[in-house]
């Protein structure tokens, strides 16, 4: 699939404020959610539409496109543990000092492209994975704070994680963050739920504790987590066929919260009093 249909609301907003005067690109951007892959090619998407020298359609083969397609653009470089290392750096398990220092040599020259970063990790596999605090420590991400921050025409730092707090707090101040919403899920199945469920963002705000009672009633047949990945998948369903309504990413944003609250043996009637007032207004 194009990521222009996955993530419409994304790329429209990207391209305008790459095409647009008004609406300035952000220097830093943090991408966060559970789908590092599609995170690491809307990055590259962005690389591209700011480096085609044609008019960035999703299928232009100017060189600048074919380049960021097959990886292998002088300007749009990918910083990870396995990437774009100096000779003399053996680190093998962290982006390390020595490649922010390279980063921070190459933007004393000119270039004749937009340059762009793109920070992640690699898993075993070698795909995309998120940044967090052992593979992007503290003193490397300090030492690039001074460039993220300082206006440079034609750069552009974007930084991939899981969770927006696997990033220091320095980072996320100094960059705009955006939520990509995950598509990979499993089966899109959400039988468990939709009988109480379907048509949720029809409720009213009076029906909220008693949604979330029916909900914690499922528990004696459903692990929290089994339940909330349902109320994942009926809202994305919704979000397939209602594309530009940025409301129910924000509800998947919800949904991955109280996920995560599950996974830290918070109650369930509390998890999902906590959604239900975020989700049924
Ligand atoms: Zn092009």
């Amino acid at each position: 699939m194009l990521l222009s249909n996955k993530y419409p609301f994304l790329t429209n907003y990207f391209t305008e404020a790459i095409r647009s005067k008004n609406r300035a690109l952000p220097q830093s951007i943090l991408f966060y959610g559970n789908d590092i892959e599609s995170q690491y090619t809307l990055a590259t998407e962005i690389a591209r539409l700011l480096n085609c020298k044609s008019t960035g359609e999703d299928n232009c083969d100017c060189l600048n496109c074919k380049w960021i397609r097959e990886n292998t653009h002088p300007a749009v470089l990918t910083i990870s543990k396995t990437d774009n290392k100096p000779d003399d750096d053996d680190s093998k398990t962290v982006i390390s000092i020595k490649q922010s220092q390279m980063i921070k040599e190459m933007l004393l020259s000119e270039s004749e492209f937009h340059r762009v970063f793109i920070f992640c990790d690699r898993d075993e596999n070698g795909k995309p994975s998120g940044l967090n605090p052992v593979n992007f420590q503290a003193e490397t991400a300090n030492s690039l704070l001074k460039v993220i921050e300082e206006p440079q025409p034609g750069v552009t730092f974007i930084f991939l994680a899981r969770y927006i707090e696997d990033l220091l707090s320095t980072i996320i101040s100094r960059s705009q963050c955006f939520f990509v919403p995950s598509f990979e899920l499993h089966d899109y199945k959400y039988d468990c739920i939709s009988a109480i469920f379907t048509n949720y963002y029809e409720f009213s705000r009076q029906d909220v504790f008693n949604v979330s009672q029916k909900l914690n009633d499922l528990t004696k047949e459903y692990s929290s987590t089994e339940i909330l990945d349902s109320i994942q998948n009926y809202v994305l369903n919704v979000l397939k066929s209602n594309p530009k309504e940025t409301v129910f990413i924000k509800h998947i944003k919800y949904i991955e919260d109280a996920k995560l609250q599950a996974k830290l043996g918070m109650r369930a009637i509390n998890i999902f009093d906590e959604l239900c007032l975020k989700l049924i207004r």
